[in-house]
């Protein structure tokens, strides 16, 4: 990432109103053109999706940065991601958290994102191939999830393995178009529901695939 590309991604995600001083420079340090293939090397410092392996995307920086910023992510804290892709929101959250753990259902993805996080020598991301929309019990509960996919309701099981007190972010909507982006809050006697902004993800499959 030259210092060019660095300016011009720091400039968008500031116009769009990522603020968060953590986010920004944990932003900085994570390099999106190992994350899109090599087709689209020209363009991965735009502020756009990109297409990657298995018919999905790769998400807009901005976007990237605006979720990141409303999960509040502590450093002490445990993170579920839903939806890895090729690994890049799951670079960001492990600069801000203890420890991530990301759930991709094609194979080939979740393969690529691990190649591409021992690159980066990034220890203390858990990569699981398999259905993300169950959750992992086995690590729950989690102070904060991710949801990088549209489903129609927060998953009930995601909102079961969320820490009192913790949070999720998941793009809620039936239409493949335009998606609303939930803040979900576990709080003593049950969950507060925040309505972000319009967003547009690929739409949350249960089920896993092997490509
Ligand atoms: N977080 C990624 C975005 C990838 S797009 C990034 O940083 O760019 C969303 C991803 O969610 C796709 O790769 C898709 O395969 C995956 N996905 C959809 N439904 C899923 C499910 N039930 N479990 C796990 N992954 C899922």
């Amino acid at each position: 990432m030259t210092p060019e590309d660095t300016m011009r991604l720091l400039v968008a995600l500031r116009s769009r109103g990522v603020t968060d001083t953590r986010v920004l420079e944990a932003m900085e340090q994570v390099d999106r053109a190992l994350f899109v293939s090599d087709t689209f090397a020209d363009q991965a410092f735009e502020d756009v999706p990109l297409p990657i392996q298995s018919g999905q995307t790769i998400s807009q920086p901005s976007v990237v940065g605006l979720m990141t910023q409303a999960l509040g992510v502590q450093p002490r804290d445990k993170v579920l991601e839903v939806g890895t892709g090729t690994g890049y929101q799951a670079a960001i959250l492990a600069h801000l958290a203890r420890r991530v753990y990301t759930v991709e259902r094609h194979r080939t993805l979740a393969r690529i994102a691990r190649e591409n996080h021992a690159v980066l020598g990034l220890t203390n991301i858990t990569q699981i191939s398999g259905d993300g929309s169950r959750g992992l019990p086995e690590q729950a509960p989690f102070d904060r999830i991710l949801v990088t996919a549209a489903a129609e309701d927060p998953p009930g099981p995601l909102l079961a393995q969320l820490r009192e007190g913790g949070s999720m972010v998941v793009p809620v909507g039936v239409s493949d178009h335009v998606q609303t982006l939930v803040k979900v809050t576990r709080g003593p006697d049950g969950y507060d529901y925040e309505e972000l902004l319009p967003v547009r993800f690929v739409p949350l499959v249960e089920g896993v695939e092997p490509g």
